[in-house]
Order: structure tokens, then C-alpha cells, then sequence
């Protein structure tokens, strides 16, 4: 069996994130994907906003109704600073007949040499990447040794990120289709970002 792995803050979850998870899975030919938030992100300055259940229960929300999509609470279940490849080692413990590749846009992809024991890493699992708009998908400048392990996937240019949802949000804009109206609904009741 072959998973993506799709981790992020999501803070919320939007559609750009479903967009490219389900353009990966097809893609790639992925059995599965699961969609799994970060408990602290390494590699942000700010604590996410909504709380680490909040982030899971949208996960969870966003992902109804796509029988490949699984939310994965292994991440915020442990607690802490979320290094992916703790989490890479403890998938593979926990499924050792599953290959995983990991999915990411395209800022990530570019900042993949900066990532926590990433020659560890790319040893395990390859990547799958996505376009973003604002992001160069410029290969050349990964060493080899980790480009070679990142397969680029087409995806159309959504140009949706968390942070402006939350900006819109506390500004009282609406960002209606931005996500899943599932989503949506649970900012609305749960008062998320705003003011
Ligand atoms: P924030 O603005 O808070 O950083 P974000 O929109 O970047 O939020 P993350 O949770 O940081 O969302 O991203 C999780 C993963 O989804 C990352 O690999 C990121 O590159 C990817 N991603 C997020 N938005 C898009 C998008 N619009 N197109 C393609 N990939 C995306
Ligand atoms: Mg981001």
C-alpha cells in the first residue's frame, strides 16, 4: 500500500490543501491520504491560533465525504514539537508493509533542506510536490541527493493560504468556499479568528 502524507498546521484546513491532496492521490496512484496537523510546527515563529483539537476537528470535518481521506491525530496525540521524521519512524514501526511519501506545496518543497534531519528523511520516504502561486518550484537549487526524491505532480494555482483566511476572518470578511462549508460552520460556532 502506498499513503500520502499530507501534514500542515491547518489553521484551517482550506481547499487549496484538499486540492492538492486529491491531486496527489491521483496523480501518484496513492492508496490513501492521510491528512495529518502538526502539533507545534517546527518551523513557524507564531502558535497556531486555533487550538490543536479545533485544527484536528476541521481536519476531520474537511475530510467527510473522500473515502481516501483519513485524518491522523499522531502528531497532536504526542504532544510537542512535531519533526517529521519522529513521525516518519513511528509510521513506519507502526505499518511496516506501507510506503509513504509525503505531499507538499511548493514553498515547502523549496525549504525541504532546512528540515530537521532531512538527509534521515529522504532516506525513508520521497515527496510528492505541488505548484503554489507566490512559490518557485526551481529544482535546481535542492542538492540532488534530495531533489532526486521529489516528484512534482500537476496542480492549478490556488491561490489560498491559512494565514489570509485568518486575516480575512478577524477583519470580518467572509471566506465562504475558501473551505468546506463543514469547516465553515465550525469557525462560525467556534468564533475562530476572530476579533
Ligand atoms: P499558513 O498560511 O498558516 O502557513 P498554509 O495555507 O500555508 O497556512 P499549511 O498548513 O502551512 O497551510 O500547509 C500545509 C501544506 O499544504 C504545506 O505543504 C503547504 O505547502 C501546502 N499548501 C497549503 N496551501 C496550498 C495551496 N494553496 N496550494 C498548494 N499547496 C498548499
Ligand atoms: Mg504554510
Amino acid at each position: 500500500m502506498l499513503v500520502g502524507i499530507m501534514g500542515g498546521t491547518f489553521d484551517p484546513i482550506h481547499t487549496g490543501h484538499l486540492i492538492a491532496a486529491e491531486r496527489a492521490r491521483v496523480e501518484a496512484g496513492l492508496d490513501e491520504v492521510w491528512l495529518m496537523p502538526a502539533n507545534v510546527p517546527p518551523h513557524k515563529p507564531n502558535a497556531p491560533k486555533a487550538t490543536a483539537r479545533q485544527r484536528f476537528d476541521m481536519v476531520c470535518l474537511a475530510a467527510e465525504g473522500n473515502a481516501f481521506f483519513r485524518p491522523l491525530d499522531i502528531e497532536i496525540g504526542k504532544g510537542g514539537v512535531s519533526y517529521s521524521i519522529d513521525t516518519i519512524e513511528l509510521l513506519s514501526s507502526q505499518h511496516p508493509d506501507t510506503d509513504f511519501a509525503y505531499i507538499i506545496g511548493a514553498d515547502m518543497v523549496q525549504y525541504l533542506p532546512q528540515w530537521h534531519r532531512i538527509d534521515d528523511i529522504v532516506r525513508h520516504i520521497r515527496f510528492i510536490g505541488l505548484a503554489r502561486p507566490g512559490y518557485e518550484l526551481d529544482m535546481d537549487t535542492i542538492p540532488i541527493h534530495i531533489r532526486s526524491r521529489v516528484t512534482i505532480v500537476p496542480m492549478p494555482l490556488v491561490e489560498i493560504s491559512s494565514t489570509a483566511i485568518r486575516e480575512e476572518r478577524l477583519k470580518g470578511k467572509s471566506v465562504r468556499y475558501l473551505v468546506t462549508d463543514a469547516v465553515h460552520n465550525y469557525m462560525e460556532v467556534n468564533h475562530l479568528y476572530e476579533s
